[in-house]
């Protein structure tokens, strides 16, 4: 069973790639982002909730986001292994998605994080506005304060798996080809 973190700052291409990874390596893609999205469009509880903070740029509180992860997780009890893209974003996260794993006798096996300049960043999430239908990418008030929210509390969890030596940074800027490359590359190490 192979688990993936992806990492990276918003815009760096996690989605892109981690739709072509799981393909490649039959894993369980689960993005936080996009379950909130699926729950903001149905109108749930969840929803409401966390559309008050994404629309900020600010990130959803830990508990909220930890329980929905760890329900994602066991909607996939014959997972071959899961790539996690988005989450986790806090040490709190970090730490229960080990407890998790742990839990499933099983682990994280790397944090491969995609490393993009932020101007780079903002230029490609303005981009992405114009069609994604995201209001989080429309503005670029709350894109710079998504990038703010992933230095405040995000970037840390660099230390926290290279302390495991589990931590693998991969050039983020190319073609969508190159970085599958070069992130196949790690993966196929593991
Ligand atoms: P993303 O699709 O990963 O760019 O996430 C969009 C927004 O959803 C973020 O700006 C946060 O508000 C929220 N979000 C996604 N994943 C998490 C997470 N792991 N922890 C807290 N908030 C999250």
């Amino acid at each position: 069973m192979k688990n993936i973190v992806l990492f990276g700052p918003p815009g760096a291409g996690k989605g892109t790639q981690a739709d072509i990874l799981k393909e490649k390596y039959q894993l369980v893609h689960i993005s936080t982002g996009d379950v909130f999205r699926y729950n903001i469009k149905n109108e749930t509880e969840l929803g409401t909730l966390a559309k008050s903070y994404m629309d900020k740029g600010h990130l959803v509180p830990d508990e909220v986001t930890i329980d929905m992860l760890n329900a994602e997780v066991e909607k996939n009890p014959d997972a071959n292994g899961f790539i996690f893209d988005g989450f986790p974003r806090t040490e709190a996260q970090a730490t229960s998605l080990a407890q998790l794993m742990d839990s499933k006798k099983s682990q994280i096996n790397a944090m491969v994080a995609l490393e993009v300049d932020d101007e780079i960043l903002v230029g490609r999430l303005l981009e992405r506005g114009k069609s994604s239908g995201r209001p989080d990418d429309a503005n670029e008030e709350v894109i710079r304060e998504r990038i703010a929210e992933y230095y405040r509390k995000t970037d840390i969890l660099k230390g926290f798996y290279q302390k495991q030596d589990k931590y693998y940074g991969v050039d983020g800027v190319g073609n969508i080809e190159e970085i599958t490359e070069r992130l196949s590359e790690v993966i196929d190490k593991l």
